[in-house]
């Protein structure tokens, strides 16, 4: 499976350089852990049970469809501080959606999910999409990402998926983990370790900010 840990710099500081890659680090060295793919009846709660037991916030892509049908772990996420994202109605790869119909489904997970803040499926998407997206009246800022675990890639185990993480991040990282079915033997290996780990350094777990 052909994917990248740490986000090269030439796609960050170069070509995609409107959407937000990392976060500029302030006072408090923080790094802002981010779940796609939710809300999942058993990942999420084991998520949320995980950040709550480090005083972590953090960061939830949603699938407008997975809300409609999860509602109450949806309100779970909220309630407990933490913040959401549209991740389309029904994860579709912009590389392969005409730009009507991608955002006819980011409009439909809007009904669902009240954020200004977008990840892109698969981090696929064009310019003609972004232009969309943020060129509008409610304009989304569009969340990349800086470290990628890899635990959805089904050929490595949770060890890899933690050493992905820990050799790559730094103060002002956005991590991407999945709370999804295929993601679980390694998202939760590996996420209670990202999080002692972190808190060992004393960098802070945030939720995203939406300004
Ligand atoms: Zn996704």
């Amino acid at each position: 499976m052909a994917y990248r840990v740490k986000t090269p710099s030439i796609l960050s500081k170069v070509l995609y350089r409107n959407l937000v890659w990392k976060i500029p680090v302030g006072d408090t060295p923080a790094v802002y852990l981010t779940f796609d793919d939710g809300p999942h009846p058993t990942a999420t709660p084991f998520v949320l049970d995980q950040l709550k037991e480090y005083n972590a916030k953090a960061t939830f892509f949603c699938i407008g469809k997975n809300v409609v049908e999860h509602q109450d772990i949806y309100q779970r996420i909220l309630k407990e501080g933490h913040r959401v994202g549209n991740h389309t109605q029904n994860h579709v790869n912009g590389w392969h959606t005409k730009k009507n119909k991608y955002i006819t489904d980011v409009n439909e997970a809007e009904k669902h999910i009240n954020s200004n803040l977008f990840r892109p499926p698969y981090g696929r998407i064009t310019r003609g999409q972004i232009s969309a997206l943020t060129q509008r009246d409610k304009p989304y800022k569009i969340i990349m990402w800086d470290v990628l675990s890899g635990d959805f890639d089904t050929t490595i185990n949770g060890q890899k998926c933690l050493d992905n993480v820990l050799s790559a991040v730094e103060p002002g990282s956005i991590i991407v983990f999945h709370d999804s079915q295929k993601a679980w033997d390694r998202m939760s290996y590996a996420l209670p370790k990202v999080l002692a780990f972190c808190t060992e350094q004393k960098w802070q777990l945030k939720a995203l900010t939406t300004t």
